[in-house]
Protein backbone atom coordinates (compact mmCIF):
# COMPACT_ATOMS: atom_id res chain seq x y z
CA UNK A 1 0.00 0.00 0.00
CA UNK A 2 1.70 3.71 -1.32
CA UNK A 3 0.13 5.88 1.10
CA UNK A 4 0.71 9.50 -0.43
CA UNK A 5 -0.06 12.36 2.32
CA UNK A 6 1.28 14.97 4.07
CA UNK A 7 0.18 14.99 7.34
CA UNK A 8 2.49 13.03 9.73
CA UNK A 9 -0.36 11.78 11.96
CA UNK A 10 -2.22 10.37 9.22
CA UNK A 11 0.28 8.36 7.99
CA UNK A 12 1.39 7.06 11.49
CA UNK A 13 -1.82 6.01 12.13
CA UNK A 14 -2.38 4.27 8.69
CA UNK A 15 1.08 2.78 9.03
CA UNK A 16 0.57 1.65 12.85
CA UNK A 17 -3.46 0.47 11.59
CA UNK A 18 -2.63 -1.67 8.41
CA UNK A 19 -1.71 -5.28 9.90
CA UNK A 20 1.81 -5.95 8.66
CA UNK A 21 0.96 -9.42 8.13
CA UNK A 22 -0.76 -8.15 5.59
CA UNK A 23 0.15 -5.44 4.18
CA UNK A 24 3.68 -3.51 3.70
CA UNK A 25 3.10 0.12 3.77
CA UNK A 26 5.40 3.14 1.83
CA UNK A 27 4.88 6.72 1.89
CA UNK A 28 5.32 9.89 0.51
CA UNK A 29 4.86 13.52 1.44
CA UNK A 30 4.71 15.03 -1.82
CA UNK A 31 2.69 14.15 -5.06
CA UNK A 32 5.20 14.06 -7.10
CA UNK A 33 7.36 11.98 -5.24
CA UNK A 34 4.58 10.17 -4.50
CA UNK A 35 4.10 9.14 -8.31
CA UNK A 36 7.77 8.03 -8.54
CA UNK A 37 7.11 5.99 -5.32
CA UNK A 38 4.23 4.12 -7.22
CA UNK A 39 6.53 3.78 -10.69
CA UNK A 40 9.28 2.07 -8.44
CA UNK A 41 7.14 0.40 -6.35
CA UNK A 42 4.26 -0.70 -8.15
CA UNK A 43 1.70 -1.14 -4.76
CA UNK A 44 -1.06 -2.87 -5.25
CA UNK A 45 -3.14 -0.17 -3.73
CA UNK A 46 -2.63 3.74 -3.33
CA UNK A 47 -4.27 5.74 -0.81
CA UNK A 48 -4.15 9.33 -1.55
CA UNK A 49 -4.93 12.79 -0.06
CA UNK A 50 -6.15 15.37 -2.46
CA UNK A 51 -4.66 18.57 -0.18
CA UNK A 52 -0.56 17.59 -0.79
CA UNK A 53 1.89 20.60 -0.84
CA UNK A 54 3.29 20.25 -4.35
CA UNK A 55 0.97 19.55 -6.66
CA UNK A 56 -3.07 18.63 -6.26
CA UNK A 57 -3.70 15.04 -5.71
CA UNK A 58 -6.28 15.05 -9.04
CA UNK A 59 -2.62 15.78 -11.05
CA UNK A 60 -1.46 13.07 -8.73
CA UNK A 61 -4.27 10.73 -10.10
CA UNK A 62 -3.94 11.81 -13.77
CA UNK A 63 -0.30 11.30 -13.63
CA UNK A 64 -0.70 7.62 -12.49
CA UNK A 65 -3.20 6.85 -14.67
CA UNK A 66 -1.41 7.71 -17.73
CA UNK A 67 0.64 4.97 -17.59
CA UNK A 68 -1.10 2.92 -14.38
CA UNK A 69 -4.06 1.04 -13.37
CA UNK A 70 -3.57 0.76 -9.43
CA UNK A 71 -6.33 1.41 -7.72
CA UNK A 72 -6.35 4.52 -6.18
CA UNK A 73 -8.70 5.76 -3.34
CA UNK A 74 -8.95 8.75 -2.14
CA UNK A 75 -8.75 10.07 1.12
CA UNK A 76 -9.57 13.84 1.68
CA UNK A 77 -11.58 16.35 4.35
CA UNK A 78 -13.33 17.84 0.48
CA UNK A 79 -16.16 16.16 1.29
CA UNK A 80 -17.85 18.41 -1.38
CA UNK A 81 -19.82 16.21 -4.52
CA UNK A 82 -17.60 18.20 -6.79
CA UNK A 83 -14.51 17.25 -5.32
CA UNK A 84 -15.34 13.28 -5.24
CA UNK A 85 -16.67 13.70 -8.76
CA UNK A 86 -13.32 15.70 -9.95
CA UNK A 87 -11.40 12.62 -8.49
CA UNK A 88 -13.29 10.20 -9.52
CA UNK A 89 -14.01 11.10 -13.25
CA UNK A 90 -9.83 11.81 -13.05
CA UNK A 91 -9.51 7.74 -12.64
CA UNK A 92 -9.50 7.11 -8.95
CA UNK A 93 -11.38 4.22 -7.94
CA UNK A 94 -13.05 5.47 -4.73
CA UNK A 95 -13.14 8.06 -2.57
CA UNK A 96 -13.50 8.80 1.27
CA UNK A 97 -14.11 11.22 3.17
CA UNK A 98 -11.94 11.97 6.44
CA UNK A 99 -12.64 11.33 8.85
CA UNK A 100 -13.03 8.01 7.97
CA UNK A 101 -13.91 4.58 9.85
CA UNK A 102 -10.41 1.97 9.52
CA UNK A 103 -13.08 -0.67 8.90
CA UNK A 104 -14.31 1.15 6.38
CA UNK A 105 -10.87 1.95 4.59
CA UNK A 106 -10.13 -2.12 5.03
CA UNK A 107 -13.14 -3.08 3.51
CA UNK A 108 -12.66 -0.36 0.68
CA UNK A 109 -8.97 -1.39 0.23
CA UNK A 110 -10.00 -5.24 -0.26
CA UNK A 111 -12.63 -4.29 -2.66
CA UNK A 112 -9.47 -2.39 -4.69
CA UNK A 113 -7.73 -5.25 -4.66
CA UNK A 114 -10.04 -7.63 -5.96
CA UNK A 115 -10.62 -5.18 -8.44
CA UNK A 116 -6.69 -4.72 -9.41
CA UNK A 117 -6.87 -6.63 -12.88
CA UNK A 118 -8.94 -6.42 -15.55
CA UNK A 119 -12.54 -8.22 -15.68
CA UNK A 120 -12.24 -9.87 -18.75
CA UNK A 121 -12.21 -13.22 -18.26
CA UNK A 122 -14.96 -12.55 -15.81
CA UNK A 123 -18.31 -12.34 -17.79
CA UNK A 124 -20.43 -12.94 -14.85
CA UNK A 125 -20.58 -10.71 -12.05
CA UNK A 126 -22.18 -12.26 -8.71
CA UNK A 127 -23.98 -10.39 -6.41
CA UNK A 128 -26.29 -11.71 -3.20
CA UNK A 129 -29.22 -11.11 -4.75
CA UNK A 130 -28.77 -11.79 -8.84
CA UNK A 131 -25.95 -12.26 -11.64
CA UNK A 132 -25.32 -10.09 -14.44
CA UNK A 133 -23.67 -12.61 -17.30
CA UNK A 134 -22.09 -9.83 -19.29
CA UNK A 135 -21.42 -11.68 -22.64
CA UNK A 136 -24.81 -13.15 -22.81
CA UNK A 137 -26.21 -10.31 -21.66
CA UNK A 138 -28.21 -12.37 -19.26
CA UNK A 139 -29.79 -11.18 -15.67
CA UNK A 140 -30.77 -13.56 -13.16
CA UNK A 141 -32.06 -13.63 -9.82
CA UNK A 142 -32.55 -16.51 -7.63
CA UNK A 143 -32.52 -19.03 -11.40
CA UNK A 144 -34.94 -17.08 -13.09
CA UNK A 145 -33.97 -14.64 -15.72
CA UNK A 146 -35.10 -11.25 -15.40
CA UNK A 147 -36.27 -9.09 -18.13
CA UNK A 148 -34.72 -5.92 -18.48
CA UNK A 149 -35.31 -2.61 -21.06
CA UNK A 150 -32.30 -1.89 -22.87
CA UNK A 151 -31.51 0.92 -21.10
CA UNK A 152 -31.92 -0.45 -17.88
CA UNK A 153 -29.62 -3.19 -19.11
CA UNK A 154 -26.98 -0.53 -20.06
CA UNK A 155 -26.81 1.23 -16.57
CA UNK A 156 -26.74 -2.81 -14.84
CA UNK A 157 -23.72 -3.78 -17.56
CA UNK A 158 -22.02 -0.43 -16.83
CA UNK A 159 -21.97 -0.64 -12.86
CA UNK A 160 -21.26 -4.20 -13.20
CA UNK A 161 -18.06 -3.89 -15.41
CA UNK A 162 -17.23 -1.60 -12.74
CA UNK A 163 -18.38 -3.42 -9.48
CA UNK A 164 -16.89 -2.46 -6.00
CA UNK A 165 -16.35 0.99 -7.31
CA UNK A 166 -18.22 4.02 -7.79
CA UNK A 167 -19.59 5.08 -11.08
CA UNK A 168 -20.20 8.74 -11.20
CA UNK A 169 -23.70 9.89 -12.82
CA UNK A 170 -21.85 11.32 -15.52
CA UNK A 171 -19.82 8.62 -16.60
CA UNK A 172 -23.05 6.37 -16.58
CA UNK A 173 -25.37 8.52 -18.92
CA UNK A 174 -22.14 9.16 -20.89
CA UNK A 175 -22.31 5.84 -21.36
CA UNK A 176 -25.69 4.52 -21.33
CA UNK A 177 -27.46 7.82 -23.00
CA UNK A 178 -24.52 9.46 -24.59
CA UNK A 179 -22.57 12.76 -24.22
CA UNK A 180 -25.61 14.99 -24.50
CA UNK A 181 -27.62 13.69 -21.60
CA UNK A 182 -24.97 14.28 -18.72
CA UNK A 183 -26.65 16.66 -16.96
CA UNK A 184 -29.87 14.10 -17.23
CA UNK A 185 -29.57 12.97 -13.59
CA UNK A 186 -33.10 12.00 -12.71
CA UNK A 187 -32.66 9.81 -15.81
CA UNK A 188 -30.57 7.74 -13.41
CA UNK A 189 -33.08 7.75 -10.14
CA UNK A 190 -35.71 6.96 -12.26
CA UNK A 191 -33.97 3.41 -14.09
CA UNK A 192 -31.89 3.05 -10.85
CA UNK A 193 -35.53 2.52 -9.19
CA UNK A 194 -36.79 0.40 -11.50
CA UNK A 195 -33.25 -1.90 -11.70
CA UNK A 196 -33.68 -2.19 -7.38
CA UNK A 197 -37.71 -2.86 -7.89
CA UNK A 198 -36.51 -5.42 -10.24
CA UNK A 199 -33.57 -6.72 -8.75
CA UNK A 200 -33.18 -5.93 -4.99
CA UNK A 201 -35.01 -8.44 -2.64
CA UNK A 202 -36.18 -5.66 -0.41
CA UNK A 203 -36.02 -2.22 -3.06
CA UNK A 204 -36.54 0.10 0.21
CA UNK A 205 -33.23 -0.98 1.68
CA UNK A 206 -30.45 -1.69 -1.41
CA UNK A 207 -28.00 -3.70 -0.79
CA UNK A 208 -26.54 -3.97 -4.18
CA UNK A 209 -27.44 -1.33 -5.90
CA UNK A 210 -25.94 1.29 -4.24
CA UNK A 211 -26.48 5.53 -4.52
CA UNK A 212 -23.21 8.05 -3.56
CA UNK A 213 -25.16 10.94 -2.73
CA UNK A 214 -24.60 13.67 -5.62
CA UNK A 215 -21.72 11.37 -6.63
CA UNK A 216 -22.73 8.50 -8.38
CA UNK A 217 -23.57 4.62 -7.82
CA UNK A 218 -21.94 1.08 -6.73
CA UNK A 219 -22.53 -2.50 -7.59
CA UNK A 220 -21.70 -4.04 -4.10
CA UNK A 221 -20.40 -7.93 -5.00
CA UNK A 222 -20.45 -9.03 -1.05
CA1 LIG B 1 -3.11 17.22 3.14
Amino acid sequence: VLVIEDDTAIRRFLRTSLDPTEFSVSEAEFGKAGVRAAAEERPDVVLLDLGLPDIDGIEVVKALRAWSQVPVIVLSARGQEQDKVAALDAGADDYLTKPFSLAELLARIRVARRHARPLSGEPVVETPAFQVDLAERRVTRHGAEVHLTPNEYGLLACLARYAGKVVTQRQLLAEVWGEAYVSETHYLRIYLGQLRHKLEDDPAQPQVLLTEPGVGYRLQTE
